[in-house]
């Protein structure tokens, strides 16, 4: 006789198929492959400064782990720009109160070179773009002096960056320094791109650790000081990229697209852990995880890693021009780093907020607000393909508390990535995507953005 233990064993049903969740969430949370991809990437790639050997090594790496998935890809041809950094130092020379001495700094990407001999100028400080115009800054050194106290100032420390050395240069400037545009530090400056457009005159373009910008700040109020660089970078023709493209076919309405990217190269300073190989490794998860699912989503997905994101944008444009005439029904960048999934931003027509509540309630157990947000366009890699159609748009928003510590630094390391928040992120973009691919109906679309404005 059989005891009652073993009678209700014999008579429980077959263990359950894995549900929809369990197979997208349940298994990003506990396959460990997200960390395993990011690693593999930083380990055995390195940098992928747009241009370099290690890019061009970096879209055969992301082709061959799309083919080791099983997911359909292929490449298309990108033209980069190719800036290659070469030897930078600067000194602050000795002054009235100040011992002089080495600065902390970085090259930003499109910099032009110093002579061979170096620049040596008087500094002049400004903190805003619409400084310049009474600043006397003709012959001198520009210094933009902003301070980033939290992540929500980012837009403004980059616009500094961005425009403030080729606007700079149109007044007679010989060369500017940006404090980096970071919340954190310890003496390792950021870089990000310097805008130079056909027609400006490109400078030489540094950023400062924010150490050596207050350090600057302050002896800039106590009298004249001068600062000699010595920068070695140097802009070669464009050469031949890629952005890598694969595609999951969706069953019903193979036509519709979701579209879920991130961005393949990186800044050289380091291996871009956070900037972008934690959004390529989520990129690829949710790609592995899809390509299981039977039977497949209704329509179509495709993973885009752009090529250019940090300096130029050219796989954004590239991306946009190829397929701006698909039937985009939703696209999502991951581009935010490793921290953990916080809340849902999108940008849509009327009704989105309504279809996107009962995809998003079960992002609740990842710890995600599962109340949708409105939002400005959000995604550098998307706003080619925004402003070419009304494009909408959902964005997971992670954890930014210290991605600008070290975001364009040599300290984009793996050891800042925690895992348990990556997987989490990597969980909710995997539900996210699919979600927006299976669902019964799609986002209205919002209207095409506009163009950036003129300057
Ligand atoms: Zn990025």
């Amino acid at each position: 006789m059989l005891a009652p233990l073993a009678l209700l064993l014999l008579a429980a049903p077959p263990p359950a198929a894995p549900s929809t969740f369990e197979s997208l969430v349940g298994r990003a949370l506990t396959d460990g492959a997200t960390l395993a991809t990011v690693t593999d990437l930083a380990d055995r790639i390195g940098p992928r400064l747009v241009g370099s050997d290690g890019a061009a090594e970096a879209v055969r790496w992301a082709v061959a782990q799309f083919q080791t998935a099983g997911v359909p890809v292929r490449t298309e041809r990108v033209k980069v720009a190719r800036w290659i950094r070469g030897e930078e130092r600067g000194e602050v020379l000795r002054g009235p109160g100040r011992q002089g001495g080495p600065l902390a700094l970085t090259a930003l990407g499109g910099s032009a070179p110093t002579p061979a001999g170096g620049v040596e100028a008087e500094v002049v400080e400004v903190t805003s773009l619409a400084a310049l115009a009474t600043a006397p800054v003709e012959g001198r050194i520009v210094y933009f002096h902003h301070r980033m106290s939290s992540w929500e100032g980012y837009g403004e420390a980059s616009e500094l960056r961005s425009y403030g050395p080729a606007e700079a240069a149109a007044r007679g400037a010989v060369a500017t320094m940006v404090r980096s545009a970071a919340t954190g530090s310890l003496r390792s400056p950021h870089t990000g791109a310097a805008v130079f457009r056909a027609g400006d005159r490109p400078i030489p373009a540094v950023a400062l650790a924010t150490e050596d910008g207050d350090a600057l700040h302050r002896w800039l109020q106590a009298g004249p000081v001068r600062v000699r660089l010595q920068l070695g970078c140097r802009t070669e023709p464009d050469v031949e990229s890629a952005n890598v493209v694969a595609e999951i076919r969706g069953r019903e309405k193979p036509a519709e697209v979701v579209l879920l990217g991130a961005h393949l190269d990186s800044w050289d300073l380091a291996v871009g852990a956070q900037d972008d190989g934690a959004g390529v490794a989520m990129v690829l998860e949710t790609a592995r995880l899809i390509s299981r699912m039977r039977p497949g989503p209704r329509r179509t997905v495709r993973f885009v890693l752009f090529m250019g994101e940090e300096h130029g944008g050219a796989g954004a444009s590239a991306y946009a021009d190829a397929h701006a005439s698909e039937v985009h029904v939703a696209a999502l960048e991951s581009d935010a780093g490793a921290g953990r999934p916080l809340w849902i931003y999108f940008r849509g027509g009327e009704g989105s907020e309504s279809f996107l509540a009962p995809l998003l309630h079960p992002l609740a157990a990842l710890g995600v607000d599962p109340i949708p947000r409105k939002h400005t366009l959000y995604g550098e890699d998307l706003k080619a393909l925004a402003r070419k159609r009304g494009l909408p748009t959902v964005h997971l928003w992670q954890d930014p508390s210290h991605y600008f510590d070290v975001h364009h630094s040599a300290a984009d390391t793996l050891d800042k990535i925690d895992p348990v928040a990556l997987a989490r992120s990597a969980a909710a973009t995997a539900w996210l995507t699919w979600s927006l691919a299976d669902a019964a109906g799609t986002l209205a679309p919002p209207p095409i953005e506009p163009p950036p404005p003129a300057r």
